[in-house]
């Protein structure tokens, strides 16, 4: 039966017997191998009670199996939730629970923990080890493996995806297969992926980037991925070679220029590297060219929409911005106040429209109203602007953005700076209430091991860099700034720690 993504992605690989997995102990899982094992666990979620539509919530170390369960849900017609190994009991309640799971597939080692949370929740619970133990592949052990596909559709849903939770808590967003599918094709033009791509995943699994734009597009291309349970710079080294492609989030350049023997000679033969989730800094960028003689392509794109920009593959991929809309995808700079379009040049919200938006958010109409506009447009939250040559910029999230003495302050601007001075290691600038200006900025930094940034030294140097309304009023030395599972700095929990440092 016809089933959109699961055709397009997965079965057009009956019976190949072509890499899909090369795997860390030097083992390959083919394509025909992936099958069988995502058949095997579709009859076992089957033998389970789930249903089309059923939503299946997915906590588990990243491995070949975990991205079987994936596939396994795509031609079930069960609804893939996964979620992030890094949260907690009380958190998984809160998904478990808004998502109404008929069923949790954890860590063998959470099953205490979480096997009465997951039933009293009304929730069946199986559980999937790093190394394919556990209850779920007992079950699927005894299966058979094949499969009868379930008929699905472009609008039928094939994901439940929660987003990282950076500005407040995390909005189930809900992917049709056609938004998957549109976003994989669209990715694979602009970034000429073949089936002689070999795509260097070290990126979690239970987030777009890894799961959606990463393995979706090797799929839909029949390339193959060296699949490394995580980011670890000697096995990345050593997998380098063997590869023509990485996507990474910025943190894997920079932990890899930290590495003297990333060379020229080591990822010379590489066709593309990309890089995602958060921005890149443009030193980076020129950190890596000068090094490598690559110049990283930058992309840009949220839980609610997979990708949206992305610099050219021939054109020139410019440092510190996100490049164009893709193909088939609208992007405007909007007023946040009324709404209306600006100038090219101007800074506003990002919106974008296109068969890569998401439905909505599960169980939040209201959410989904201040977000989603009835003419398609997706709300993003992030500000930017398009420059003269048609570049995206992003200058950081609208509910980031401070507002002093009337005068609108970009964060990210003053980090840039204050990332510079002495001694500093990270900052984060946030806007907090004050009696006159109505906000005001401060600096929170945290310091470089052994070292002493020294506030004043650094305030006298904002007057030169500076414009006066910009000035930090206040800085503050923390030992470390409050991330989310996924590495943002969450300011929303600065901005309430420090609230009354002015009234
Ligand atoms: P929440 O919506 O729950 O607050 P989140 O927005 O961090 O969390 P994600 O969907 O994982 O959740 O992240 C998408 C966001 O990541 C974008 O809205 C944008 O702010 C940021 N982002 C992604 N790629 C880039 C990039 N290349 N440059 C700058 N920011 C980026
Ligand atoms: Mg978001």
């Amino acid at each position: 039966m016809a089933n959109t993504l699961f055709d397009a992605c997965f079965g057009r690989h009956a019976g190949r017997t072509s890499p899909f997995l090369h795997l860390p102990d030097g083992s390959v899982l083919t394509h025909a191998g992936f099958l069988a094992m995502a058949a095997r666990i579709a009859n076992a979620l089957k033998s389970r009670g789930l249903e089309p539509g059923d939503r299946l919530a997915v906590q588990v170390e990243k491995s070949p199996e975990a991205l079987a369960t994936y596939a396994a849900c795509v031609q079930s017609g069960v609804v893939f939730l996964p979620l992030n190994t890094g949260y907690t009991g009380d958190e998984l309640g809160y998904f478990i629970e808004n998502s109404g799971a008929r069923l949790v597939v954890c860590d063998p080692s959470k099953e205490v923990a979480l096997r009465p949370l997951a039933e009293g929740l009304g929730a069946g619970l199986d559980t999937l080890g790093d190394g394919g133990d556990g209850s779920l592949m007992t079950l699927a052990a005894d299966q058979a493996d094949t499969f009868e596909t379930v008929e699905r559709g472009p609008d039928d849903l094939a994901a439940l995806l929660y987003t990282s939770g950076t500005t407040g808590r995390s909005k189930g967003a809900m992917l049709t297969q056609g938004n998957l599918l549109s976003n994989t094709q669209a990715l694979i033009e602009t970034w000429k992926f073949t089936e002689a791509d070999v795509l260097l995943h070290a990126l979690p699994i239970f987030h777009t980037h890894g799961l959606f734009v990463a393995t979706n597009l090797i799929l839909a291309t029949g390339g193959s991925m060296i699949f490394l349970p995580k980011f670890e710079v000697e096995a990345m080294l050593a997998a380098l070679p063997r590869a023509t492609t990485m996507m990474g989030v910025p943190t894997f350049y920079t932990r890899l220029l930290d590495d003297p023997r990333l060379s020229h000679d080591l990822v010379g033969h590489m066709r593309l590297f990309i890089s995602g989730s958060a921005p890149l800094l443009a030193e980076t960028h020129k950190a890596w060219e000068a090094r490598t003689g690559h110049r990283i392509l930058e992309r840009y794109g949220m839980t609610e929409t997979n990708m949206n920009t992305s610099n050219p593959y021939e054109g020139e991929r410019r440092a510190g911005t996100v490049g164009f809309p893709l193909s088939g995808v609208e992007l405007k700079v909007t007023d946040p106040e009324t709404g209306a379009e600006l100038a090219q040049g101007e800074i506003g919200q990002i919106e974008v429209r296109g068969p890569n938006v998401f439905k909505g958010y599960w169980k939040m109409p209201e959410k989904t109203a201040e977000e989603l506009r009835e003419d398609g447009f997706f709300i993003t939250g992030d500000l930017g602007l398009i420059d003269a040559d048609g570049y995206v910029h992003i200058v950081g999230r609208n509910k980031d953005l401070i507002i002093s003495g009337g005068y609108n302050i970009y964060p990210k601007e003053i980090e840039l700076f204050l990332d510079e001075q002495p001694g500093v290691l990270e900052s984060a600038v946030i806007g907090v209430p004050h009696p006159d200006f109505g906000e005001t900025v401060v600096g929170v930094l945290v310091r470089k091991p052994g070292e002493t940034p020294d506030f004043d030294a650094i305030l006298e140097a904002a007057k030169v860099a500076l414009a006066r309304f910009k000035h930090p009023r206040k800085l503050i030395l923390t030992e470390s700034l409050p991330r989310n599972t996924m590495g943002k700095v969450q300011k929303n929990i600065l901005r309430d720690e420090h609230k009354d440092l002015f009234l």
